[in-house]
Protein backbone atom coordinates (compact mmCIF):
# COMPACT_ATOMS: atom_id res chain seq x y z
CA UNK A 1 0.00 0.00 0.00
CA UNK A 2 2.86 2.42 0.71
CA UNK A 3 4.08 3.00 -2.70
CA UNK A 4 0.68 4.28 -4.06
CA UNK A 5 0.59 6.33 -0.68
CA UNK A 6 1.04 9.89 -2.06
CA UNK A 7 0.24 13.62 -0.37
CA UNK A 8 -1.25 13.85 -3.88
CA UNK A 9 -3.39 11.23 -3.50
CA UNK A 10 -4.52 11.87 0.27
CA UNK A 11 -5.47 15.16 -1.04
CA UNK A 12 -8.08 14.52 -3.37
CA UNK A 13 -9.78 11.80 -1.13
CA UNK A 14 -9.80 15.13 1.59
CA UNK A 15 -11.45 17.08 -1.58
CA UNK A 16 -14.37 14.52 -1.69
CA UNK A 17 -14.56 14.35 2.29
CA UNK A 18 -17.63 15.62 3.27
CA UNK A 19 -16.29 16.23 6.80
CA UNK A 20 -13.36 18.46 5.38
CA UNK A 21 -15.71 21.73 5.52
CA UNK A 22 -15.86 21.12 9.26
CA UNK A 23 -12.22 22.52 9.32
CA UNK A 24 -13.35 26.08 8.57
CA UNK A 25 -15.94 26.01 11.51
CA UNK A 26 -12.73 25.89 14.05
CA UNK A 27 -9.72 28.64 14.39
CA UNK A 28 -6.27 27.04 14.39
CA UNK A 29 -2.87 29.14 13.96
CA UNK A 30 -1.35 29.09 11.04
CA UNK A 31 1.20 26.30 10.48
CA UNK A 32 -0.01 24.18 12.88
CA UNK A 33 -0.81 20.60 12.75
CA UNK A 34 -2.97 20.22 16.32
CA UNK A 35 -3.29 16.68 17.19
CA UNK A 36 -3.63 17.33 20.49
CA UNK A 37 -7.84 18.03 20.30
CA UNK A 38 -8.22 14.99 22.62
CA UNK A 39 -6.65 16.68 25.61
CA UNK A 40 -8.10 20.27 25.00
CA UNK A 41 -10.16 20.82 21.37
CA UNK A 42 -9.58 23.89 19.09
CA UNK A 43 -11.58 26.97 19.30
CA UNK A 44 -14.50 27.08 17.30
CA UNK A 45 -15.51 30.13 15.16
CA UNK A 46 -18.39 32.03 16.78
CA UNK A 47 -16.71 30.84 20.62
CA UNK A 48 -15.40 33.84 21.16
CA UNK A 49 -18.01 36.16 20.24
CA UNK A 50 -20.42 34.11 22.05
CA UNK A 51 -18.83 34.72 25.22
CA UNK A 52 -18.23 38.46 24.83
CA UNK A 53 -22.25 38.44 24.35
CA UNK A 54 -22.33 36.93 27.28
CA UNK A 55 -20.18 39.30 28.68
CA UNK A 56 -21.27 42.68 27.33
CA UNK A 57 -24.76 41.62 26.77
CA UNK A 58 -25.96 39.53 29.35
CA UNK A 59 -23.91 40.43 32.17
CA UNK A 60 -23.23 44.18 31.65
CA UNK A 61 -26.88 45.08 30.72
CA UNK A 62 -29.20 42.13 31.67
CA UNK A 63 -26.99 41.84 34.84
CA UNK A 64 -28.87 39.72 37.49
CA UNK A 65 -31.94 39.56 35.12
CA UNK A 66 -30.15 37.51 33.00
CA UNK A 67 -30.81 34.38 35.32
CA UNK A 68 -34.48 34.39 33.60
CA UNK A 69 -34.33 36.82 30.74
CA UNK A 70 -30.75 35.27 29.16
CA UNK A 71 -31.48 31.68 30.34
CA UNK A 72 -28.67 31.03 32.70
CA UNK A 73 -30.32 29.14 35.13
CA UNK A 74 -31.51 26.48 32.61
CA UNK A 75 -28.50 26.14 30.37
CA UNK A 76 -26.69 23.32 32.15
CA UNK A 77 -30.25 21.23 31.27
CA UNK A 78 -30.54 23.34 28.30
CA UNK A 79 -26.95 21.73 26.98
CA UNK A 80 -26.90 18.73 29.22
CA UNK A 81 -30.10 17.20 26.81
CA UNK A 82 -28.53 18.26 23.69
CA UNK A 83 -25.32 16.04 24.87
CA UNK A 84 -27.56 13.46 25.80
CA UNK A 85 -29.07 13.51 22.17
CA UNK A 86 -24.99 12.42 20.94
CA UNK A 87 -24.56 9.99 23.90
CA UNK A 88 -28.02 7.88 24.27
CA UNK A 89 -29.53 9.84 27.18
CA UNK A 90 -33.40 10.43 26.99
CA UNK A 91 -34.02 14.03 27.74
CA UNK A 92 -33.60 15.30 31.33
CA UNK A 93 -30.84 12.53 32.41
CA UNK A 94 -27.82 14.40 31.48
CA UNK A 95 -26.22 17.72 32.83
CA UNK A 96 -23.14 20.31 32.08
CA UNK A 97 -21.91 21.06 35.42
CA UNK A 98 -18.90 20.96 37.71
CA UNK A 99 -15.52 19.31 36.76
CA UNK A 100 -15.37 15.53 35.77
CA UNK A 101 -13.76 14.61 38.83
CA UNK A 102 -16.21 16.17 41.11
CA UNK A 103 -19.32 14.42 38.99
CA UNK A 104 -16.95 10.92 39.28
CA UNK A 105 -17.59 12.04 43.05
CA UNK A 106 -21.26 12.30 42.96
CA UNK A 107 -21.63 9.27 40.96
CA UNK A 108 -19.62 7.13 42.73
CA UNK A 109 -21.13 8.06 46.02
CA UNK A 110 -25.05 7.55 44.73
CA UNK A 111 -23.92 4.21 43.45
CA UNK A 112 -22.31 3.67 47.01
CA UNK A 113 -25.20 4.58 48.15
CA UNK A 114 -27.81 2.88 46.16
CA UNK A 115 -25.80 -0.51 47.11
CA UNK A 116 -25.80 0.09 50.61
CA UNK A 117 -29.26 -0.17 50.73
CA UNK A 118 -29.29 -3.43 47.84
CA UNK A 119 -26.65 -5.64 48.82
CA UNK A 120 -24.83 -4.07 52.04
CA UNK A 121 -21.85 -6.12 51.85
CA UNK A 122 -20.83 -4.92 48.63
CA UNK A 123 -17.66 -2.27 49.34
CA UNK A 124 -15.62 -2.32 47.22
CA UNK A 125 -15.07 0.04 44.26
CA UNK A 126 -13.21 -1.12 41.39
CA UNK A 127 -11.57 0.96 39.15
CA UNK A 128 -8.12 0.28 36.06
CA UNK A 129 -4.76 0.72 37.62
CA UNK A 130 -4.08 2.56 34.19
CA UNK A 131 -6.91 5.03 34.95
CA UNK A 132 -6.52 8.90 34.08
CA UNK A 133 -5.11 9.12 37.92
CA UNK A 134 -8.18 11.64 39.03
CA UNK A 135 -10.90 8.76 38.58
CA UNK A 136 -8.53 6.97 40.62
CA UNK A 137 -7.42 9.40 43.55
CA UNK A 138 -11.03 10.31 43.91
CA UNK A 139 -11.99 7.21 44.51
CA UNK A 140 -9.85 6.73 46.82
CA UNK A 141 -11.03 10.15 48.75
CA UNK A 142 -14.47 9.11 48.63
CA UNK A 143 -13.78 5.48 50.29
CA UNK A 144 -11.35 7.13 52.98
CA UNK A 145 -14.83 9.53 54.17
CA UNK A 146 -16.97 6.70 54.68
CA UNK A 147 -14.32 4.79 56.29
CA UNK A 148 -13.10 7.02 58.69
CA UNK A 149 -16.70 8.62 59.44
CA UNK A 150 -18.34 4.74 59.82
CA UNK A 151 -19.11 3.35 63.35
CA UNK A 152 -18.77 0.09 62.06
CA UNK A 153 -15.80 -1.67 62.71
CA UNK A 154 -14.25 -4.65 60.87
CA UNK A 155 -15.87 -3.51 57.40
CA UNK A 156 -14.42 -1.27 54.95
CA UNK A 157 -14.57 0.49 51.59
CA UNK A 158 -11.79 -0.11 49.55
CA UNK A 159 -10.76 0.67 45.77
CA UNK A 160 -9.14 -2.25 43.58
CA UNK A 161 -7.30 -1.97 40.50
CA UNK A 162 -7.78 -4.46 37.24
CA UNK A 163 -5.25 -4.52 34.87
CA UNK A 164 -7.36 -6.10 32.05
CA UNK A 165 -10.62 -7.48 30.62
CA UNK A 166 -9.68 -10.93 32.23
CA UNK A 167 -8.52 -9.65 35.73
CA UNK A 168 -11.97 -7.27 35.76
CA UNK A 169 -14.38 -10.56 35.07
CA UNK A 170 -12.12 -12.62 37.83
CA UNK A 171 -12.30 -9.49 40.31
CA UNK A 172 -16.52 -9.46 39.93
CA UNK A 173 -17.45 -11.27 42.76
CA UNK A 174 -20.52 -10.01 45.24
CA UNK A 175 -18.41 -7.85 47.15
CA UNK A 176 -17.91 -4.80 44.50
CA UNK A 177 -20.50 -2.42 44.76
CA UNK A 178 -19.44 -0.15 41.76
CA UNK A 179 -17.08 -0.10 38.76
CA UNK A 180 -15.64 2.63 37.55
CA UNK A 181 -14.27 2.40 33.69
CA UNK A 182 -12.70 4.80 31.15
CA UNK A 183 -14.28 3.84 28.12
CA UNK A 184 -11.59 5.16 26.03
CA UNK A 185 -8.00 4.91 27.94
CA UNK A 186 -6.33 8.18 28.10
CA UNK A 187 -2.98 7.33 27.20
CA UNK A 188 -3.21 3.90 24.74
CA UNK A 189 -6.34 4.78 23.29
CA UNK A 190 -7.72 1.41 24.16
CA UNK A 191 -11.40 1.03 24.02
CA UNK A 192 -13.63 -1.44 26.36
CA UNK A 193 -16.56 -2.90 24.64
CA UNK A 194 -19.40 -0.75 26.46
CA UNK A 195 -22.07 -3.21 25.70
CA UNK A 196 -20.51 -6.18 26.89
CA UNK A 197 -18.71 -5.08 29.70
CA UNK A 198 -22.07 -3.21 31.31
CA UNK A 199 -23.71 -6.68 30.97
CA UNK A 200 -20.93 -8.36 32.53
CA UNK A 201 -20.87 -5.94 35.42
CA UNK A 202 -24.45 -6.06 35.89
CA UNK A 203 -24.68 -9.89 36.08
CA UNK A 204 -22.66 -9.77 39.10
CA UNK A 205 -24.72 -7.43 40.72
CA UNK A 206 -22.21 -4.52 40.32
CA UNK A 207 -23.25 -0.89 39.13
CA UNK A 208 -21.09 0.57 36.02
CA UNK A 209 -19.92 4.17 35.66
CA UNK A 210 -18.68 5.36 32.55
CA UNK A 211 -15.85 8.10 32.23
CA UNK A 212 -16.60 9.24 28.73
CA UNK A 213 -13.74 12.31 28.83
CA UNK A 214 -11.91 10.57 25.90
CA UNK A 215 -14.89 9.39 23.91
CA UNK A 216 -17.47 11.64 24.16
CA UNK A 217 -17.68 13.51 20.64
CA UNK A 218 -14.92 11.02 19.27
CA UNK A 219 -17.00 7.83 19.15
CA UNK A 220 -20.52 7.11 18.86
CA UNK A 221 -22.22 5.81 22.37
CA UNK A 222 -25.31 4.80 23.38
CA UNK A 223 -25.36 4.88 27.07
CA UNK A 224 -29.20 3.62 26.94
CA UNK A 225 -28.62 1.19 24.52
CA UNK A 226 -26.03 -0.07 27.11
CA UNK A 227 -28.17 -0.05 30.51
CA UNK A 228 -25.44 1.70 32.04
CA UNK A 229 -25.62 3.61 34.74
CA UNK A 230 -23.77 6.68 35.77
CA UNK A 231 -21.52 8.48 32.65
CA UNK A 232 -19.45 11.79 32.97
CA UNK A 233 -16.66 13.31 30.98
CA UNK A 234 -15.37 16.19 29.76
CA UNK A 235 -16.80 18.90 26.98
CA UNK A 236 -13.14 20.53 26.66
CA UNK A 237 -11.86 17.95 24.78
CA UNK A 238 -13.92 16.55 21.46
CA UNK A 239 -16.64 18.58 21.97
CA UNK A 240 -13.98 21.88 21.76
CA UNK A 241 -15.63 23.51 24.65
CA UNK A 242 -13.24 25.51 25.80
CA UNK A 243 -10.49 25.42 28.38
CA UNK A 244 -11.48 24.09 31.94
CA UNK A 245 -15.35 23.97 30.52
CA UNK A 246 -17.89 22.06 32.66
CA UNK A 247 -17.96 18.71 32.84
CA UNK A 248 -21.10 16.53 32.25
CA UNK A 249 -22.73 14.04 33.92
CA UNK A 250 -25.66 11.23 33.13
CA UNK A 251 -27.43 9.41 35.08
CA UNK A 252 -29.75 6.68 34.12
CA UNK A 253 -33.54 7.73 35.00
CA UNK A 254 -33.74 4.82 37.08
CA UNK A 255 -31.48 5.89 39.84
CA UNK A 256 -32.36 9.99 39.74
CA UNK A 257 -34.56 9.00 42.62
CA UNK A 258 -33.12 6.66 44.83
CA UNK A 259 -30.66 8.96 47.14
CA UNK A 260 -29.21 11.89 47.10
CA UNK A 261 -25.37 12.92 46.21
CA UNK A 262 -23.77 14.24 48.63
CA UNK A 263 -22.54 16.96 47.37
CA UNK A 264 -26.07 18.25 47.86
CA UNK A 265 -25.81 21.83 47.48
CA UNK A 266 -29.13 24.22 46.33
CA UNK A 267 -28.78 23.88 42.83
CA UNK A 268 -30.12 20.01 43.59
CA UNK A 269 -32.61 21.18 45.68
CA UNK A 270 -36.30 20.79 44.62
CA UNK A 271 -36.93 24.53 44.70
CA UNK A 272 -34.15 26.34 45.23
CA UNK A 273 -35.38 29.60 45.61
CA UNK A 274 -38.09 28.56 48.33
CA UNK A 275 -34.93 29.21 50.59
CA UNK A 276 -35.90 26.63 52.79
CA UNK A 277 -33.98 25.67 55.95
CA UNK A 278 -34.29 21.75 54.82
CA UNK A 279 -33.08 20.19 51.88
CA UNK A 280 -35.52 18.11 49.88
CA UNK A 281 -33.69 16.74 46.98
CA UNK A 282 -34.61 17.26 42.76
CA UNK A 283 -36.05 14.50 41.40
CA UNK A 284 -34.66 14.41 37.98
CA UNK A 285 -30.84 14.88 37.12
CA UNK A 286 -30.73 18.50 38.82
CA UNK A 287 -30.28 16.29 41.81
CA UNK A 288 -26.71 16.19 40.92
CA UNK A 289 -25.82 19.55 40.45
CA UNK A 290 -24.46 21.62 42.95
CA UNK A 291 -23.89 25.08 42.90
CA UNK A 292 -24.16 28.33 40.54
CA UNK A 293 -22.70 27.36 37.40
CA UNK A 294 -19.71 29.48 35.56
CA UNK A 295 -21.94 30.92 32.73
CA UNK A 296 -19.38 32.34 30.39
CA UNK A 297 -17.58 29.10 30.19
CA UNK A 298 -21.18 26.93 29.74
CA UNK A 299 -22.35 29.46 26.79
CA UNK A 300 -18.76 28.81 24.75
CA UNK A 301 -19.68 24.80 25.70
CA UNK A 302 -23.04 25.25 23.64
CA UNK A 303 -20.78 26.83 20.56
CA UNK A 304 -18.88 23.72 20.26
CA UNK A 305 -21.51 21.37 20.92
CA UNK A 306 -23.68 22.74 18.49
CA UNK A 307 -21.24 21.81 15.29
CA UNK A 308 -20.65 17.76 16.42
CA UNK A 309 -24.38 17.81 16.81
CA UNK A 310 -24.00 18.97 12.95
CA UNK A 311 -21.92 16.16 12.17
CA UNK A 312 -22.73 12.36 11.54
CA UNK A 313 -21.43 10.59 14.04
CA UNK A 314 -21.36 8.00 11.59
CA UNK A 315 -18.55 9.89 9.40
CA UNK A 316 -16.78 11.14 11.98
CA UNK A 317 -15.99 7.70 13.30
CA UNK A 318 -15.00 6.33 10.09
CA UNK A 319 -12.83 9.03 9.35
CA UNK A 320 -11.16 8.79 12.65
CA UNK A 321 -10.62 5.06 12.19
CA UNK A 322 -9.20 5.79 8.28
CA UNK A 323 -6.63 8.94 9.62
CA UNK A 324 -5.23 6.79 12.68
CA UNK A 325 -4.74 3.63 9.98
CA UNK A 326 -3.08 6.25 8.15
CA UNK A 327 -0.89 7.78 11.04
CA UNK A 328 -0.01 4.07 11.64
CA UNK A 329 1.00 3.13 8.18
CA UNK A 330 3.17 6.51 7.80
CA UNK A 331 5.10 6.00 11.41
CA UNK A 332 5.51 2.37 10.28
CA UNK A 333 6.85 2.98 7.08
CA UNK A 334 8.47 6.21 6.50
CA UNK A 335 9.53 6.48 10.37
CA UNK A 336 10.45 2.51 10.82
CA UNK A 337 13.84 1.89 12.43
CA UNK A 338 13.64 4.50 14.72
CA UNK A 339 12.58 2.41 17.87
CA UNK A 340 8.85 4.10 17.85
CA UNK A 341 6.64 1.39 19.12
CA UNK A 342 2.83 0.97 18.54
CA UNK A 343 0.90 0.95 21.99
CA UNK A 344 -2.65 1.57 20.29
CA UNK A 345 -4.68 -1.90 19.52
CA UNK A 346 -4.90 -1.89 16.07
CA UNK A 347 -8.67 -3.39 15.58
CA UNK A 348 -10.84 -0.63 14.77
CA UNK A 349 -13.47 -1.84 17.60
CA UNK A 350 -10.98 -1.65 20.34
CA UNK A 351 -9.54 1.78 20.04
CA UNK A 352 -10.67 5.51 19.65
CA UNK A 353 -9.64 8.45 18.20
CA UNK A 354 -6.01 8.90 19.79
CA UNK A 355 -3.05 7.37 18.91
CA UNK A 356 0.06 6.45 20.83
CA UNK A 357 3.19 5.66 20.63
CA UNK A 358 6.19 4.57 23.08
CA UNK A 359 9.95 5.42 22.50
CA UNK A 360 12.59 6.11 25.26
CA UNK A 361 13.41 9.56 23.86
CA UNK A 362 9.29 10.60 23.58
CA UNK A 363 9.66 13.51 25.91
CA UNK A 364 12.13 15.23 23.83
CA UNK A 365 11.04 14.18 20.44
CA UNK A 366 7.25 15.59 21.20
CA UNK A 367 8.94 18.68 22.64
CA UNK A 368 10.98 19.05 19.03
CA UNK A 369 7.60 18.58 17.30
CA UNK A 370 6.00 21.00 18.98
CA UNK A 371 8.65 23.82 18.19
CA UNK A 372 8.05 22.55 14.64
CA UNK A 373 4.14 23.54 14.48
CA UNK A 374 2.77 19.59 14.98
CA UNK A 375 1.54 19.91 18.58
CA UNK A 376 1.07 16.30 20.25
CA UNK A 377 1.48 15.79 24.11
CA UNK A 378 3.24 13.41 25.89
CA UNK A 379 2.81 10.88 28.73
CA UNK A 380 4.70 9.09 31.67
CA UNK A 381 5.61 6.21 30.81
CA UNK A 382 7.46 7.02 27.02
CA UNK A 383 4.24 7.57 25.63
CA UNK A 384 4.01 9.94 22.44
CA UNK A 385 0.34 10.61 21.95
CA UNK A 386 -1.99 11.81 18.82
CA UNK A 387 -5.29 12.85 18.90
CA UNK A 388 -7.61 12.68 16.11
CA UNK A 389 -9.88 15.13 15.61
CA UNK A 390 -11.79 14.00 12.21
CA UNK A 391 -14.02 17.98 12.41
CA UNK A 392 -10.38 20.02 11.61
CA UNK A 393 -8.01 17.55 10.33
CA UNK A 394 -7.30 15.87 6.61
CA UNK A 395 -5.20 13.58 5.39
CA UNK A 396 -2.85 15.64 4.16
CA UNK A 397 -2.44 17.09 7.88
CA UNK A 398 -1.65 13.57 9.40
CA UNK A 399 0.91 13.39 6.14
CA UNK A 400 2.68 16.50 6.91
CA UNK A 401 2.84 15.60 10.44
CA UNK A 402 4.35 12.39 10.09
CA UNK A 403 6.96 13.38 8.00
CA UNK A 404 7.83 16.22 10.43
CA UNK A 405 8.17 13.62 12.45
CA UNK A 406 10.45 11.67 10.36
CA UNK A 407 12.76 14.48 9.74
CA UNK A 408 13.17 15.49 13.29
CA UNK A 409 13.74 11.89 14.15
CA UNK A 410 16.36 11.37 10.74
CA UNK A 411 18.45 14.31 11.47
CA UNK A 412 18.05 13.67 15.48
CA UNK A 413 16.97 17.65 16.00
CA UNK A 414 15.06 16.27 19.05
CA UNK A 415 18.59 15.70 20.92
CA UNK A 416 19.02 19.94 21.57
CA UNK A 417 19.19 20.51 25.12
CA UNK A 418 15.96 22.62 25.25
CA UNK A 419 13.90 19.71 24.62
CA UNK A 420 14.69 17.66 27.71
CA UNK A 421 13.83 20.56 29.77
CA UNK A 422 10.39 19.82 31.27
CA UNK A 423 7.32 21.98 31.66
CA UNK A 424 4.97 21.73 34.03
CA UNK A 425 2.22 20.67 32.23
CA UNK A 426 2.96 18.03 29.36
C1 LIG B 1 -9.29 14.47 31.03
C2 LIG B 1 -9.81 13.47 32.01
C3 LIG B 1 -10.29 13.87 33.26
C4 LIG B 1 -10.18 15.30 33.68
O1 LIG B 1 -10.89 15.60 34.84
P1 LIG B 1 -11.04 17.11 35.31
O2 LIG B 1 -11.91 17.03 36.48
O3 LIG B 1 -11.61 17.88 34.15
O4 LIG B 1 -9.66 17.61 35.61
C5 LIG B 1 -10.83 12.89 34.09
N1 LIG B 1 -10.88 11.59 33.71
C6 LIG B 1 -10.41 11.19 32.52
C7 LIG B 1 -10.51 9.75 32.13
C8 LIG B 1 -9.85 12.11 31.64
O5 LIG B 1 -9.37 11.71 30.46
Amino acid sequence: MSTELTRQALSQLDAADPLTAFADRFILPEDTIYLDGNSLGALPKGAAERAAQVVSEEWGQGLIRSWNTAGWFDLPLKLGDKLGSLLGGKPNETAITDTTTLNLFKALASALRTQKTDAPQRRVILTERDNFPTDIYIAEGLADLVNSLSQETGVAYEVKLIDDEASLRAALDDSVAVVALSHVNYRTGAMWNMDEITAAIHASGALVIWDLAHAAGAVPVDLNAANADYAVGCTYKYLNGGPGSPAFIWVNARHHERFWQPLSGWWSHNKPFEMSQSYTPANDIRRFMCGTQPMTSLAMVEVGLDIALEADMAQVRAKSLELVDLFINLVETRCAGYGLELVTPREHAARGSHVSFRHEHGYEIIAALIDQGVIGDYREPEVLRFGITPLYLSRTDIWDAVEKLREILHTNAWQREEYAVRNAVT
